[in-house]
């Protein structure tokens, strides 16, 4: 008997690969399962800006034929995914979710691009993202809604909501996507699923388009921690084409996966619980927290004094190297270019086109503080906070193993209800901004259903930096304890 297309779909990315090692699957049908499951959901969902059909056949019948051979490359091996539209695709429409990149092919595959082919993962498409990675609900991409599967009156979450709602989606098996200051995270918690930001340097950058370079990282989403460990262990490593690529080993993120929590230091930062956090979120957070006691870890209550400044110095920091880097998009060397009568005319044109008012808001408080006579007051100074958000958590990890607490304060919002207040917005960052300060790792892992509106409630947990391991451990111990949430219905709004 064959499986249907949506008991394929369902399979966790650890179950396709095993299935496609034992050869009771094919790639092929794998591929078709996803290619279809996004045919039927995709015109709801929203996840998807690009859908590859034609390369992932090809990639899955050369994935079938090194099976027929013997030959596997890892556990990714045949098994579709998709990746954020961030990332450089050789030959393949890549537009971070802007206007400004339409059209634009690349001549060249990002890193993380090429890891996943080197171990067989079929590409199945480009996600749906806020343009330029910049947003909290992917309101801002420049082509089209994408909505949470869980409800589709909410938001995913951003900037990689495209990711995060394809995987929950049942639409791929896994996804990467990227985290400046909570974008694997958040959308992961509002989707219901498992989302790692790993430490700085840890991934290489090399052909992400850069947002705020100094805080900027990929990593993968998936429904379990397996899922994300196992994506991880195959994009992580150094690469020399990333200057700030770090050349530690890789760790084997699944040897100690089962673990458990006995003996974890947990540490619960007083200023995480002091109130702003809705009720129900704060509920599910704390049945977490007990789960880690009866599991034998120890809560530790902690300080973290300066994530009151975390926002301020976020987007201070980040506007700033986004106004830098979004710099080379002037007409003339990739995607859109307006017509005028001379050079700046077309420079200003085009800009004043294809940037939409979010980018365009970062650029000018960037290039604002950035400026003569208010560097010292506002980039220099933000970056002093930067240092004393990351010596709270130096302090804490002398008591803690792990730090746990919210995700963001609220669950997924309604479509619509912060876009007119670009504060409302930022403010859903508060909890996930001081991890990519401080430049260390931090993952989402779902800790229930929120019981007003049933929608998914994340636990954050960050790490020692480069102790990954540890992480995914810890968010496995719960994922077993909680159990899967279920699946989402795609319901109508
Ligand atoms: N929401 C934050 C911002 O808008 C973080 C985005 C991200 O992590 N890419 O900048």
């Amino acid at each position: 008997m064959t499986a249907s297309s949506t008991e394929l779909t369902a399979l966790s990315l650890r179950e396709a690969g095993a299935g496609l090692a034992a050869r009771a699957l094919s790639s092929r049908e794998l591929g078709d399962a996803a290619l279809a499951r996004i045919g039927e959901t995709d015109a709801r969902v929203g996840a998807f800006l690009e859908v590859t059909a034609e390369r992932a056949r090809a990639a899955a019948a050369e994935a079938d034929q090194r099976a027929a051979r013997g030959e596997r490359r890892s556990e990714l091996d045949g098994v579709p995914v998709a990746v954020k539209d961030l990332f450089s695709t050789k030959g393949v429409p890549t537009t971070a979710g802007s206007r400004i990149l339409e059209g634009w092919r690349p001549p060249f595959d990002a890193a993380v691009v090429e890891r996943l082919e080197q171990s067989g993962a079929v590409i199945v498409g480009k996600l749906n993202m806020d343009e330029f990675a910049m947003g909290s609900s992917n309101e801002n991409s420049a082509y089209k809604a994408c909505r949470n599967p869980y409800d589709l009156s909410r938001t995913p979450g951003g900037s990689s909501g495209g990711s995060a709602a394809s995987v929950a989606a049942r639409q791929v098996h896994g996804a990467l996507g990227t985290d400046t200051g909570g974008s694997i995270r958040l959308p992961a918690s509002f989707c219901g699923i498992v989302g790692l930001k790993p430490t700085y340097g840890r991934v290489s950058r090399y052909g992400v388009v850069a947002f705020a370079s100094s805080l900027d990282q990929v990593g993968p989403l998936a429904r379990s921690v397996e899922d994300v460990a196992l994506l991880l262990s195959r994009i992580a490593g150094h690469d020399p084409r990333d200057m700030t690529s770090s050349t530690r080993p890789v760790e084997d993120y699944l040897a100690g996966l089962e673990g458990g929590a006995q003996g974890l230091r947990v540490g619960v930062p007083r200023e995480w619980f002091q109130g702003g956090v809705d009720a129900g979120v704060e509920r599910s957070i704390r049945a977490a927290l007990a789960v880690y006691e009866k599991l034998g870890a120890k809560l530790v209550e902690i300080s973290l004094p300066h994530t009151k400044y975390g926002i301020a110095a976020y987007y201070l920091i980040a506007p700033a190297e986004a106004s830098s880097n979004l710099a080379r998009y002037d007409g003339v060397r990739f995607g859109l270019r307006a017509e005028a009568k001379g050079l700046k005319e077309m420079y200003a044109e085009t800009r004043e086109r294809g940037l939409g008012a979010e980018p365009k808001r970062r650029i000018m408080l960037g290039t604002y503080a950035l400026s003569a006579g208010y560097y010292d007051a506002y980039y220099l100074r933000a970056q002093k906070v930067r240092t004393l958000v990351r010596r709270d958590f130096d302090a804490a990890f002398e008591k803690c193993d792990v730090v746990a607490g919210p995700v963001a304060p609220t669950v997924a919002f309604h479509l619509g209800a912060r876009t007119q207040d670009p504060l409302q917005m930022y403010l859903a960052d508060v909890f996930t901004i001081t991890c990519n300060l401080a430049a260390l790792p931090g993952l989402s892992v779902p800790c229930g259903l929120h019981a007003e509106t049933g929608m998914p409630v994340g636990l954050q947990l960050v790490g020692r930096s480069f102790d990954e391991a540890t992480l995914l451990r810890a968010a496995r111990a719960l994922e077993r304890e909680v159990g899967a949430l279920p699946p989402p219905a795609l319901g109508t709004p």
